[in-house]
C-alpha cells in the first residue's frame, strides 16, 4: 500500500514512522509512506498557504493555489491512488472502513489546517472526506497516523500473528474478551482458572462469552445492528434464564 500524505507540519510524522508496526511495514516493504510539505508549493518571500476568509470572521482558510498545486503532483506519483481529505465532516472512520481502505491501490491524505480548506478545491480534487469522530482537531495530521495505523494492520504480513487483526474487537461486530499474563496472581487478583488449565475447549468457549457479556454490557448497540449467531442467541437465552431464576428467587 502507498500512501502519500500532503500538509504543512511534514515532521509531525518522523515519529510515527519510526516506531512498532508501521516502522517494520516500511522496513519490510509493505507500505510505503511519502510526505509532502504543501508550503513547497506555496509562492511569494512568506509562501503563505493561508489566507483570511472570504465574508470576514475569525480564522484562516488554506489557499487552494499551493493545496491544489500539492495534490497534482503527488496524484502524477499516485494515478490509482484515492484522494481524502481528513474532515470532521466527514464520513465517520470505523473498522469497515478501515477495511475498505485496505483494499485500495494507493491512499492521499490531506491534511487540513486553521478553518479548512478552500472549498472549490474539496469540490474538484477529493474523491473522500472522512472524519476519525465527533470532535475538532487542530489539523488532520492525527487523523491520517490513526488511518494509516488501522489500515496498515490489515494487510498482509504487517502483524506479528497473522489471524490477531481477525480476533480484533469490531471485526466481527463485537468487542474482544479480556487478557491476562504473568504472574497468575496480581495485587491479591488471579487470573481466570480456566485459562490456566491448558483445556483449549473450555478457553476457547471462556473467550467467546467473555467477548460477549463484554459487547452486552458495554457495547449493546454493536449487537443490535447485527444479527446474532446461533451459539450467541444460545448463549443469551441461557444467562436470561439464569436472570429471570435469580429474580424469581
Ligand atoms: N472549521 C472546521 C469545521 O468546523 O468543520 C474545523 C477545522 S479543524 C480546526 C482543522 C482541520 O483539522 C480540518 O480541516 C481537518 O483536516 C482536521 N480535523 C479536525 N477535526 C477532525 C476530525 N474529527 N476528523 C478528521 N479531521 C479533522
Amino acid at each position: 500500500m502507498d500512501y502519500g500524505i500532503l500538509t504543512i507540519f511534514p515532521g509531525i510524522f518522523d515519529s510515527f514512522l519510526a516506531h512498532g508496526i508501521i516502522r517494520r511495514a516500511v522496513a519490510d516493504g509493505i507500505i510505503t509512506v511519502s510526505v509532502t510539505d504543501i508550503r513547497d508549493f506555496a509562492k511569494g518571500r512568506h509562501r503563505e498557504t493561508d489566507d483570511r476568509p472570504y465574508g470576514g470572521g475569525a480564522g484562516m482558510v488554506m489557499k487552494p493555489e499551493p493545496l491544489a498545486e500539492a495534490i497534482k503532483t503527488v496524484r502524477n506519483k499516485q494515478p490509482d491512488a484515492k484522494t481524502i481529505l481528513l474532515s470532521p465532516q466527514g464520513r465517520p472512520f470505523q473498522q469497515q472502513t478501515a477495511d475498505e481502505l485496505a483494499r485500495e491501490n494507493g491512499l492521499i491524505f490531506i491534511c487540513g489546517r486553521y478553518e479548512g480548506v478552500d472549498e472549490r478545491v474539496c469540490r474538484a480534487y477529493i474523491d473522500e472526506e472522512v472524519s476519525i469522530g465527533d470532535y475538532i482537531l487542530t489539523g488532520g495530521e492525527p487523523a491520517a497516523m490513526v488511518i494509516i495505523d488501522a489500515v496498515t494492520r490489515l494487510l498482509p504480513g504487517s502483524l506479528g500473528c497473522e489471524d490477531s487483526a481477525e480476533k480484533d474487537s469490531f471485526s466481527d461486530g463485537r468487542l474482544e474478551h479480556p487478557h491476562y499474563t504473568r504472574p497468575p496472581v496480581f495485587e491479591g487478583e488471579a487470573v481466570p482458572e480456566v485459562l490456566l488449565s491448558g483445556n483449549h475447549a473450555a478457553i476457547e468457549t471462556w473467550r467467546f462469552e467473555e467477548a460477549l457479556l463484554r459487547t452486552l454490557v458495554r457495547r449493546p448497540d454493536l449487537l443490535a445492528n447485527r444479527a446474532l449467531s446461533k451459539a450467541e442467541e444460545e448463549v443469551l437465552k441461557r444467562w436470561c434464564r439464569h436472570i429471570e431464576k435469580l429474580v424469581a428467587e
